[in-house]
């Protein structure tokens, strides 16, 4: 079964005539192969050529507990020997039973309940469809606009895509824009120029509240935030501005959805990072990506046990909410998520929040280097920023591409990148070790 990846010049042709790959350019919209990944194992990754290079974006921020786990593997097959699947319009399965009550033990406040998903988009998604589920029973049919930030990423579909805040993600692409209002992206690095780095979290919560009230709390049925903006480029935001955030969303019955797809199963060091890290009790959580390190398309929303039990109590108790998927609940995926958990919790939890700091510092020595104007992170994820001059932090007079450029000097040397047009993401494995980080960031300086 192994063989296929090694078949290089027959998948490339092949890829070329008839695979489509995600974020395709009009030009080469099925004319473009990219490169041809072999096998994994452990932090590592086996191009086409049979180059070993690490890993450095986790496949898509999500091998958390590194390739070729046999123990993932293993279970997979068990749970698809005694049961591949079931209905779950109909029937159920224990391996999801006995996840959403690991995921509900982990999560903050009062989350309690989990539907399942196929990944991320479909989770968020699955979030904004119930909040405005919720708000027709609840007979407040108004109430549905959703609010989103610049720098944003929420997913592909119609309208998890539509929360999108970064230009190049909407400029060709519809979306459900009536139903959206964005917001100022919580970035330090690049706020308003009128605005201080000290007080730019009284600004970004002075427009939120404004938004709010201009708009009016009535008409605004959820606030959708990811803690840590993942592919806005790692954006650490300020202190204390999600939980002031939270407040005014509590205070005008805004519901609060955290989106966890990069940050919950391990890659801020806990299973999730809403309460741990940021203080927050969300009404709603998603999660995918790390919930099975990637060995299974699975995600998720961890739901507010008060807002299913106003659903109980409603006046409408035959209102149905009309929404599943085939796969939800699948009884495979949920089985390598169990086991997945069991081993973040047998110490890859302990382990990242250990490397974290090394991982850090080791990387912000990149800041000396006149190409860098910002290197930012939290936990196993951070981002080397390239700007044309430091003084005026200027990324548009580079190079449109020079993570591009940067990524293929890195991945002669040894390293796999993740690059963001003038930006490089960096979130490898939670397995990785001190050692292997400083190769990594060696690879990246001379990259
Ligand atoms: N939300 C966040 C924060 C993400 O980073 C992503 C994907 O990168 C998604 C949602 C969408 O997830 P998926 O690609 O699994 O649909």
């Amino acid at each position: 079964a192994g063989d296929f990846g090694r078949h290089g010049d027959d998948a490339v042709d092949l890829a070329t005539r008839h695979l489509i790959q995600p974020w395709p350019v009009a030009g080469s919209a099925g004319a473009e192969a990219r490169a041809l990944i072999g096998e994994g194992d452990g932090i590592h990754i086996t191009d086409g050529d049979g180059k070993r290079l690490i890993d450095g974006p986790a496949g898509m921020w999500c091998i958390n507990v590194g390739h070729r786990r046999e123990e993932l593997a293993r279970v997979m097959y068990e749970q698809a020997m005694q049961l591949s699947y079931n209905t779950p319009w109909y029937t159920m399965n224990a391996p999801s039973a006995e996840l959403a009550r690991r995921i509900a033990d982990h999560a903050p406040g009062d989350l309690s309940h989990v539907f399942y998903t196929t990944g991320g988009s479909s989770a968020v998604e699955t979030a904004l469809r119930f909040m405005q589920f919720t708000n027709n029973v609840r007979g407040r049919r108004e109430k549905k606009l959703i609010l989103s930030r610049g720098g944003a990423y929420h997913g592909s579909t119609y309208l998890s895509a539509s929360l999108n805040g970064r230009p190049r993600d909407r400029d060709w692409m519809d979306g459900a824009d009536g139903l959206v209002v964005k917001l100022t992206a919580p970035n330090p690095f690049r706020r308003p120029a009128r605005v201080s780095r000290k007080t730019f979290a009284d600004f970004l919560v002075e427009e939120f509240r404004q938004t709010v009230e201009e708009i009016g709390a009535e008409r605004i049925g959820a606030f959708v935030g990811e803690p840590i903006q993942a592919s806005g480029g790692v954006i650490v935001p300020p202190d204390g501005y999600l939980k002031r955030i939270r407040e005014i969303c509590r205070a005008n019955d805004i519901l609060y959805v955290s989106d966890e797809v990069v940050t919950a199963f391990g890659r801020l060091g806990h299973v999730f990072a809403s309460g741990e890290v940021f203080g927050l009790d969300p009404d709603m959580i998603t999660f995918a990506k790390g919930v099975t390190s990637g060995y299974f398309p699975l995600g998720g929303v961890v739901i507010s046990g008060r807002l299913l039990e106003e659903l109980r109590k409603s006046n409408h108790p035959d209102a149905m909410f009309a929404h599943g998927l085939t796969y939800t609940s699948h009884p495979v995926g949920c089985a390598v998520a169990l086991k997945n958990l069991d081993l973040l919790e047998d110490g890859i939890l302990a382990h990242a929040r250990e490397v974290a700091p090394y991982f850090q510092t080791q990387l912000k020595t990149l800041e000396a280097l006149p190409l860098v104007g910002e290197v930012r992170g939290m936990g196993l994820m951070a981002c080397v920023e390239c700007v044309a001059d430091r003084d005026s932090n200027n990324p548009l007079e580079l190079d449109n591409a020079v993570g591009k450029r940067i990524d293929r000097h890195c991945h002669e040397l040894g390293l796999l990148v993740r690059p963001l047009i003038n930006m490089c993401v960096m979130s490898p494995p939670l397995i990785i070790t001190c050692e292997q980080i400083d190769t990594m960031v060696a690879i990246l300086r001379e990259g």
